[in-house]
């Protein structure tokens, strides 16, 4: 174990000492449940009218947090699936990405320590940030200097925040000079890599293991609805910091479990034929990326996600009305969710699209850089 966990593990033995909390095996069948081969009446279920149970659908939902209900035997396979992707001890599902996030940064950071985060992180990790009772601070986005300067003022317990792919620019963080500093600060390294897993990395483990620091990341939160393609979100780490978030994490402990259904459908999308889909989106996002870059558009994406910066609001939603109006569809994105000037237009590329929707995509844009000016 690393020493950096130990505070961990003082936190977890004041919880045990007392009031210990652990996920028990049970499926729920109507009125009643199972556990341990045994059935019993159900007096734990919020499925007060009972509609959560009919012969069609038999994988009833727990109706409840998994700490009440308890936990069925599909969370358990799939959260080993998960630490084995992303080869952790552990893993712990959340019903999103957005509340992983919150589950898992709210517990880590206590009073006195401090949490450096990315300032191009995404919403749901400045919330998360927002909940702790740690010092904030905010480092340029991917700026290697500011962040060392941060971690040297500061003598307090250290935790850095980041994206793996930014979610509005498409560029990966620099985590191979991240985990160094980290290592040489002593600062715990949380990683959302939202955009890159499923996607990065050999068999899609992620932008850590694409950049050849996957051992070097202490705790992951990653989204099961985009490259998974399923839904609900998850964290993985030591098995201390998932039995932590079991015990302490708001986010886990007082809202109903993903429905049983959908940590089925993860688990089959999972083990499914992912790679050939995984090379596909590669092949798509260089060609739209050059196709762009021959247009005449300065790309700074290295991702499948590829924004076109236009900069003026108005300009920017002009622009996509012209996309949509010539048959393409791609998001404007305005202030606040990128910065006043920087509006853009966000290229998420998928595996979906033929080298034909690829091309016609790329006329259309030619058209409109040209109209509005851009290119
Ligand atoms: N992290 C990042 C970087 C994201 O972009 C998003 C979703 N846009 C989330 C977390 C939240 O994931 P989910 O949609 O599963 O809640």
């Amino acid at each position: 174990m690393k020493p950096k966990f130990n505070f961990i593990n003082a936190r977890l033995g004041r919880i045990r000492s007392n009031l210990y909390r652990s996920l028990h095996d049970a499926r729920v069948l109507g009125p009643y449940v199972i556990i341990k081969r045994k059935k019993l009446v159900n007096l734990s279920s919020n499925d007060y009218l009972g509609l959560g149970y009919t012969k069609i659908f038999p994988m009833q939902t727990q109706s409840s947090s998994r700490l009440i209900s308890g936990n069925d035997n599909l969370f358990k396979k799939l959260e080993t699936r998960l630490a084995r992707h992303k080869r952790q001890e552990s893993a712990l599902v959340f019903p999103t990405g957005y509340m992983a996030n919150l589950g898992a940064i709210s517990i880590l950071p206590q009073k006195d320590d401090v949490i450096l985060s990315d300032e191009l992180n995404h919403a749901s990790i400045i919330d998360s940030c927002r909940l702790t009772h740690a010092r904030k601070a905010i480092y340029k986005h991917n700026n290697m200097q500011d962040l060392e300067k941060r971690l040297q003022k500061d003598r307090r317990r250290k935790f850095v925040v980041t994206e793996g792919i930014f979610s509005m620019n498409g560029d990966f963080s620099r985590l191979q000079e991240i985990t160094e500093l980290c290592k040489k600060h002593d600062a715990i390294l949380i990683l959302d890599d939202a955009h890159g897993d499923f996607v990065a990395g050999s068999d899609g483990r992620g932008s850590a293991e694409y950049l050849g620091v996957s051992k070097k990341i202490d705790v992951y939160i990653s989204s099961l609805s985009k490259g998974l393609g399923a839904f609900g979100g998850y964290v993985a780490s030591k098995k201390e910091v998932i039995d932590l978030a079991i015990n302490t994490s708001r986010p886990f402990i007082y809202t109903s479990a993903l429905p049983n259904f959908l940590v089925q459908v993860a688990l089959d999308k999972i083990s499914s034929n992912r790679e050939q889909k995984r090379v596909k989106l590669w092949k798509n996002t260089n060609m739209m990326r050059k196709g762009l870059e021959s247009c005449g558009y300065q790309i700074e994406s290295q991702s499948q996600i590829i924004p076109v910066i236009i900069g003026n609001e108005k300009k920017t939603l002009e622009f996509g009305r012209y996309l949509s109006s010539n048959g393409v569809f791609a998001q404007p994105i305005r202030y606040p969710t990128v910065q006043l000037g920087s509006a853009r237009i966000r290229i998420s590329v998928t595996s979906w699209l033929t080298d034909e929707s690829i091309a016609k995509s790329l006329d259309v844009f030619e058209r409109a850089g040209k109209k509005f000016g851009i290119i």
